[in-house]
């Protein structure tokens, strides 16, 4: 399905600013307003990193930068917070199924799972997701998305 990309981010970024009012997203699209997709599996990984982003929030720094660009063989979706960030000892295992990082920023509620799901859902799409990530500063998750799926 051709998806709108300006509509359907703000349409994500509305939905989630009404439950986290004080949280501030920045959407920046480049060079592209439309791409073949299913949205239900492009609005899970959204929701999934959107979420993540809040919840591993540092106080005072409450900030998501999304950015979607031009790749060669498809589009690449940036989800960058000012968040805790993470050690890269972690890195390997934050992706594993039920695994969450052990320290006081630690949430009840949280299975662990979110990471690992949004990873079925972009190789399942033929993409890929990597992080890049510094402890205190924060993390940034790259989504890739090719155009034929
Ligand atoms: P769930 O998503 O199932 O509710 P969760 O958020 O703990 O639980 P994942 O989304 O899979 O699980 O993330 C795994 C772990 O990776 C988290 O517990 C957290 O420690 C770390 N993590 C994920 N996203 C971020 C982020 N944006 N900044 C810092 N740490 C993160
Ligand atoms: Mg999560």
């Amino acid at each position: 399905q051709e998806i709108n990309l300006e509509v359907f981010s703000h349409n994500m970024i509305d939905a989630f600013q009404l439950k986290y009012p004080d949280y501030e997203i920045e959407l920046n699209i480049e060079d592209v307003t439309h791409f073949f997709t299913d949205p239900v599996l492009l609005s899970s990984i959204y929701h999934n990193l959107m979420e993540n982003a809040y919840k591993y929030a540092m106080p005072g720094q409450k900030k998501l930068e999304i950015s979607i660009y031009r790749i060669k063989k498809g589009l690449m979706f940036s989800f960058k917070d000012q968040g805790i960030g993470i050690e890269d000892s972690e890195l390997e295992n934050i992706f594993k199924k039920f695994y969450r990082i052990q320290n006081r920023y630690n949430q009840q509620g949280s299975v662990g799972l979110g990471l690992a799901f949004c990873k079925e859902l972009v190789n399942f799409m033929n993409g890929n997701i990597t992080v890049k990530s510094k402890p205190g500063k924060g993390s940034q998750f790259d989504v890739m998305l090719p155009y034929d799926i």
